[in-house]
């Protein structure tokens, strides 16, 4: 909104001034949501084809005082551009582990995993590493239950230092998956030199997979790779039956969706394991 002489253009947009001061509250708002304790984290069960709970993934919601429940689509975003991705990642990363340390004295819960969502920004912080391990150290989670999800973009930004920082986890025990794989650039070079353990297929295929010949055609592909690369393959957004099934007749090993279970907060998701588990 400057002022514009003759022959240049002035990009004065009051819906344009509103969207950046909208944003600017947002970022104001999610500084302060970090020292007021406002996010929580609800975990949507894993499921092998027969129904049995395998594990849990970890999503972050955010409970705004004015807005409601904030999407971590809109928030996740803005917390990366920010820098506020780290102290929010590393309470994400505390109070899942905390959860996956409590299951080690329950019998029937030992054996989930818990699968915890790590944006690019904090999987290339110099103290990652370290702040896993201090996770892991401080709650007493056993390392070999925590898979840590990364997305394609990593591969592409710095393969070698990407590598690196996932094989002194791996060392420690962490396991790895490859989210939303097939939505990104990843070049199928790459996969077989990180030590991965499952690729996900994005719900974006799963969704019209019934309807849609060339969403059956990636999603078979994937799995296909996945089977010959040793990985496993794990399905998200399954919705139904008839979806479960194609995908299970297609080796999909791992499936995870409204089918099973929404993402539950943590007292109702002891009560859904209390029905699956005993
Ligand atoms: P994602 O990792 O791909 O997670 C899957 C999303 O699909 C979740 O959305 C989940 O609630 C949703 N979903 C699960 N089952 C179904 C289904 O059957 N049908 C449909 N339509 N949707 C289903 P959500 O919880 O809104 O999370 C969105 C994205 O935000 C996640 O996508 C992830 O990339 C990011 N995110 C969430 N929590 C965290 C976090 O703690 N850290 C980071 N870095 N990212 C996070
Ligand atoms: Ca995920
Ligand atoms: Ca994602
Ligand atoms: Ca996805």
């Amino acid at each position: 909104a400057k002022m514009a002489g003759r022959n240049t253009l002035c990009f004065f947009d009051p819906s344009m001034q509103q969207a950046v001061a909208e944003r600017a509250q947002l970022e104001a708002d999610l500084r302060e949501a970090l020292v007021q304790g406002e996010f929580l984290l609800m975990y949507q069960p894993v499921v092998d084809h027969g129904g049995h709970v395998l594990g849990v993934e970890a999503l972050a919601r955010w409970g705004h005082p004015q807005r409601g429940m904030v999407s971590p689509a809109t928030f996740i975003p803005l917390a990366e551009e920010t820098g506020l991705i780290l102290p929010l990642g590393r309470w994400v990363l505390h109070t899942a582990c905390a959860l996956l340390a409590r299951w080690q004295h329950e019998p029937a819960r030992a054996h989930l995993t818990m699968a915890v969502n790590v944006s690019s920004r904090q999987f290339r912080d110099v103290g990652f590493v370290q702040e896993v391990v201090r996770a892991l150290a401080e709650t007493g989670a056993p390392a070999s239950h925590l898979k840590l999800e990364l997305t394609e973009s990593l591969l592409v930004e710095d393969l070698l230092q990407t590598v690196a920082t996932m094989e002194a986890l791996r060392a420690h025990g962490v396991g790895f998956s490859l989210d939303d794989f097939g939505t990104g650039y990843s070049s199928l070079a790459y996969l077989k030199r990180m030590p991965l353990a499952q690729l996900k297929i994005d719900q974006s295929f799963v969704r019209d997979l019934l309807g849609d010949a060339s969403d059956a055609a990636i999603v078979r592909t994937i799995i296909a790779l996945a089977a010959s690369l040793d990985l496993q393959a794990i399905a998200e957004g399954v919705e139904s039956e008839q979806q479960r099934d194609w995908l299970a007749a297609a080796g999909c090993t791992h499936f995870q969706g409204y089918l099973f279970s929404r993402p539950l907060p943590a007292d109702s998701l002891e009560q859904w394991l209390g029905r699956h588990l005993g």
